[in-house]
């Protein structure tokens, strides 16, 4: 319901893979009794509203700098490109409302948060405070691993870490997960009769699925096949071996936490490690290996990891309980974040493993954005 007291907010993106989970939230939560919503599209200016925003009118022109410029809040899950060519055109008219965004983009510039308050609510505040105008998500498996971790990273208690991943088709969006299906159908058709024979020779499958594999799948979205195998490179090749999404795994914590410009008891923390996909659907995994300041127990890390928040889960290092509840299947489309494999390496008493799993499209995307927008409009 629109009302005086509550402040406009432009909502751009909103029914991509992120901007729909960001609405799903938002109505779970009934975000929308707080704010005013205006609905943009880059595709369809004019058409209806979504019917789950009461009175919200038509879809306004998301490149329509004029009536954008109008809003004290902007929320965007639109992509990259939407936020190259609108933000900067909005700042150099001398917009300074409240940019809320899902894309990198903006990410690393030095007048901007990285938003993800159960973790960094101390730097959202002295931002806000400050002036700060662009509050960014951050990238989903930095995400999810503070959000998993945080109880050790919070407390300076990490000197470096490496992140090993197993990054799901989801996180390329919508196509991605239909190809991924699409090529565990075409491999399953392909020896379906063999299958149905029990008697029928394992190689002669093994050969047939390969030949598939190798020639007969659609890998459009992903170059390569995926169902049945994996893809060890993310985003872009930054040309010294590293590739963008293993980069932003040491700047965005970094980032995140404040940490590294010289704070006591706020060191910079080496982060870095290689990020794979694998033919999970939904919700990113990642093995870490994490080089403690301290000797602490294993029973002080798992006190200190649950306490930290209330959506991080200690699973027991355990083969029942991790098979059980540390997978993707466990953990997608719910707002946990389950850690485990937690034990003490052989390298030495500072050295453990860890293993999390989270939900990217939800604190690894829409949840932290829409957080942000209640703390600015004083819900949280
Ligand atoms: P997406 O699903 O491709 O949606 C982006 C836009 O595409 C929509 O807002 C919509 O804009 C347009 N669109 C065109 N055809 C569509 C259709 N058939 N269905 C729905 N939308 C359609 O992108 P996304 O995965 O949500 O990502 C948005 C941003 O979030 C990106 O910057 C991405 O990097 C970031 N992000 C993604 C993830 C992830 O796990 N996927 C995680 C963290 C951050 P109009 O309504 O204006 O046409």
């Amino acid at each position: 319901m629109t009302t005086a007291a509550n402040p406009s907010v432009g909502l751009v993106g909103w029914r991509g893979m992120v901007g729909s989970v960001l609405m799903q939230r938002m109505q779970d939560e009934n975000d929308f009794a707080n704010i005013n919503p205006v609905f943009f599209s880059t595709s369809n200016a004019g058409g209806a509203a979504p019917s789950f925003a009461d009175g919200a009118g038509k879809l306004e022109d998301a490149f329509d700098i004029g009536t954008l410029a109008k809003l004290p809040i902007i929320v965007t899950a639109q992509g990259g490109d939407y936020t190259k060519q609108v933000h900067g055109e909005l700042r150099n008219r001398g917009w300074d409302g409240l940019w809320i965004d899902a894309a990198s983009t903006l990410r690393m510039n030095d007048d901007s948060i990285i938003v993800l308050d159960p973790i960094n609510r101390d730097v959202i505040d002295a931002g806000l405070s400050g002036g700060v105008k662009d509050f960014i998500g951050g990238n989903c498996t930095v995400s999810c691993m503070l959000m998993g971790l945080g109880g050790l990273f919070k407390n300076n208690l990490v000197e470096w870490g490496t992140s090993m991943t197993y990054q799901a088709a989801s996180g390329g969006g919508a196509r991605h997960m239909r190809e991924l299906l699409n090529q565990f159908g075409t491999l399953n058709n392909e020896v379906s009769s063999e299958l149905d024979d029990p008697a029928s020779a394992i190689l002669e499958i093994d050969h047939k699925v390969l030949a598939a594999q190798r020639t007969g799948v659609d890998a459009t979205q992903f170059g390569v096949p995926l169902a049945g195998s994996l893809i060890p490179w993310i985003d872009a090749d930054l040309g010294n071996g590293q590739s963008k999404e293993e980069w932003k795994a040491g700047v965005e914590t970094n980032k995140i936490l404040g940490t590294g410009n010289g704070t006591a008891g706020k060191d910079h923390i080496a982060m870095d490690g290689l990020c794979i996909r694998i033919g999970a659907m939904r919700s990113h995994s990642q093995a870490l290996t994490l080089k403690l300041r301290e000797d602490l127990s294993v029973t002080e890390i798992e006190n200190l990891l649950a306490k930290d928040n209330e959506w991080a889960k200690v699973v027991p290092n355990t083969k029942e309980a991790s098979m059980a509840d540390l997978t993707p299947v466990a953990a997608s489309g719910t707002l946990d974040i389950p850690v485990g494999r937690i034990r003490k390496l052989e390298m030495g008493p500072e050295y453990i493993s860890a293993f999390t799993v989270g939900d990217q499209l939800l604190w690894g995307a829409a949840e932290p954005l829409r957080r942000m927008l209640n703390i600015v409009t004083g819900k949280l």
